[in-house]
């Protein structure tokens, strides 16, 4: 079955799907996105993604080109489309066409939209979280407005190479203060040695992500003792456990940071009990 995406109003196969040359998002990242985790068919956290979207868009000066029941609707036929069950729904929304000028165009044009949606490898996914994942650091050298989902990934692009290169799956952006920022597509969590679930608090140097959030309330729900406090490599080296969170990933184990084996090197229990909460318990292995 042939992928097919959403552009601008139109239901293409994906070899077809294409933005003009002259799209801003293409020549100046002037573009913000969105993704959805899909379960069964159905968009995960539908509401926390819309109202970031809307947070985003009003950042950057784009009016929001469609209401939230269409985006609903043009996700659903994506997915319904694509044959979607387990997987997940990218949106982004450019500033839409116009000859190249840094500055914005005068009159405002059509903001460009599409959506993809695409399956995910369930068993890869599972068998992953299992094991948990290795993470290194890296130095954080992405702007200053982190909480703006912006499509300008170059940094995050260059540091998630340097994972996959060194066998990592992700790698952990480290300010010049020597504390842990986030991923470069999740946020970044530990269980201290003081057994508390420690997260970096929101501000502009991250994006405030829909799954921190849930897993914030599933914390408060589990009488888990939380605190928004950021944390040190070092302080991640001795942790009890650490993970990552992302609509993708849900919260996913680390049990290496830079090699340094986390806690007893396996998936550690709060970790576990925040994505079986999170998504579900999963079918069990076999
Ligand atoms: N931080 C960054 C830089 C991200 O790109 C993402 C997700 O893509 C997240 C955090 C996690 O956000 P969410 O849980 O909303 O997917």
């Amino acid at each position: 079955m042939s992928r097919v995406a959403y552009v601008n109003g139109a239901y293409r196969p994906l070899s077809q799907a294409s933005v003009s040359i002259e799209d801003r998002g293409y020549q100046f990242a002037d573009a913000i996105y969105e993704v959805w985790a899909v379960r069964g068919g159905r968009l995960l956290d539908l509401d926390g993604h819309l109202t970031r979207l809307a947070r985003s868009l009003r950042a950057i000066g784009i009016d929001s080109p469609m209401s939230d029941a269409s985006l609903l609707a043009v996700a659903a036929e994506t997915v319904r489309r694509n044959r979607v069950r387990d997987g997940l729904v990218y949106l982004q929304i450019s500033r839409g066409v116009a000859p190249r000028d840094h500055a914005f165009p005068d009159p405002p044009v059509r903001p460009s939209v599409i959506v993809v949606a695409k399956p995910a490898d369930m068993k890869a996914i599972e068998a992953r979280a299992r094991v948990g994942i290795a993470v290194i650091t890296a130095p954080d050298q992405r702007w200053a407005r982190c909480d703006i989902k912006s499509v300008g990934l170059l940094p995050n692009v260059l540091a998630k190479q340097a994972a996959r290169e060194a066998g990592a799956f992700e790698a952990w952006l480290v300010d010049e203060a020597g504390k842990v920022t986030e991923g470069t597509s999740s946020n970044a969590w530990i269980i201290d040695a003081e057994g508390r679930l420690r997260t970096p608090p929101l501000s502009k140097n991250i994006l405030a992500g829909v799954t921190r959030a849930a897993l914030l309330r599933i914390a408060e729900a589990h009488q888990i003792p939380v605190l928004e406090q950021g944390f040190t490599v070092e302080e991640a080296h001795h942790a009890r456990e650490a993970f990552i969170s992302s609509a993708s990933a849900g919260a996913l184990a680390v049990v290496s940071i830079d090699g340094h084996v986390v806690g007893d090197g396996a998936p550690g229990p709060v970790a576990q009990l925040l994505r079986d909460a999170y998504f579900g318990a999963p079918d069990p292995p076999g």
